[in-house]
């Protein structure tokens, strides 16, 4: 990390332009799980205080558009990202990835590919559920905006919709859990090449909620992953637990990695509310100097 970027004035992008906090990077809409459409969430942020967010649908950067027009018009300076979708042996990785070229063809066809095998995949869990529910592959369409990234989530309001379930929760839980006879894994790549691919495309690379109930990566996969770009860790997230947080913190602070914080906002999918995590001016700062593949949008 050049040491300019290090003494950069809070409050200040590598391109001189102003931000202002407090900022959330982690909100979803309906692109992807989020129940709201783009310009809704960004209002939500805006109701809880933000002025600077990001919006982080998983595999897609379909929202930008909407969700910059809606940020900036609302005063708020609009970061885009996406959490891309990896797998380290059974365990899902979500790798955040901020100002990368949307148009990048390899992380493209990396989120082409993720996408395709979401789709099939919800199809195949779909099957298995209407075996013992009464519970069809139109159910969960009716759940999905169109062209959305589908995933659990959708068969889980799916399934609240038919009376199955009492919420997405209660579906994780049960029917939707990785150990239910119902699941399927998805197509993702390793850690790695995701983090190699936003890297490469421009991007700023995070691992988002870091050290949640399946603890922390291998070390060996984590130098791997920095060795790869790996810029930064989502430490301010509800779904941090000690004492993996406390090592990792001490990782962050000795490599001087980005850290962040953030809400993981799902409208009404999950009760994470905008800002419940911040993340600092500083680490906002360098998050834009770090960048290179697409631009912050100032109001
Ligand atoms: P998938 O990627 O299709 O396997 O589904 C994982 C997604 O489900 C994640 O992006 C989470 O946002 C969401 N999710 C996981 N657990 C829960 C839960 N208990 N309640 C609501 N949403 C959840
Ligand atoms: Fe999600
Ligand atoms: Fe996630
Ligand atoms: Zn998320």
């Amino acid at each position: 990390m050049p040491s300019d970027v290090q003494r950069r004035v809070p409050g200040r992008g590598s391109d001189g332009r102003r931000f202002v906090g407090p900022s959330d990077l982690h909100l979803h809409s309906d692109h992807s799980d989020g129940t709201e459409p783009p310009a809704k969430v960004m209002a939500a942020a805006h109701r809880h205080g933000l002025r600077t967010v990001a919006l982080t649908d998983h595999d897609t950067t379909a929202g930008w558009a909407e969700a910059a027009e809606a940020a900036t018009s609302l005063g708020m300076t609009f970061i885009p990202g996406m959490e891309l979708s990896a797998r380290h042996e059974w365990r899902s990785v979500h790798v955040l990835a901020y100002l990368f070229d949307p148009d990048d063809a390899v992380l493209r066809a990396l989120t082409d590919r993720i996408r395709d095998s979401r789709l099939s995949r919800a199809r195949s869990m779909a099957d298995r559920i209407s075996r013992d529910y009464d519970l069809h592959w139109d159910d969960i369409v009716a759940q999905t905006a169109t062209g959305a990234t589908v995933g659990r989530p959708h068969i889980a309001d799916a399934l609240v919709a038919k009376g199955f379930v009492r919420d997405r929760g209660e579906a994780f839980a049960g029917i939707l859990h990785p150990a239910s006879d119902y699941y399927i894994a998805l197509y993702a790549p390793d850690p790695v090449t995701a983090v190699a691919a936003v890297t490469a495309a421009g991007g700023v690379a995070v691992v988002a909620h870091p050290a949640g109930r399946a603890g922390l990566l291998p070390a060996r996969l984590t130098d791997q992953m920095l060795a790869a770009g790996l810029a930064g860790y989502e430490l301010g997230h509800r779904e941090n637990q000690e004492p993996a947080l406390s090592r990792l913190r001490t990782l962050v602070e000795r490599r001087d990695l980005l850290i962040t914080g953030s809400s993981d906002y799902h409208g009404l999918g999950k009760p994470n509310l905008p800002g419940e995590n911040t993340t600092a001016d500083d680490m906002v700062a360098r998050l834009i100097a770090l960048g290179s593949g697409s631009a912050p949008v100032y109001p």
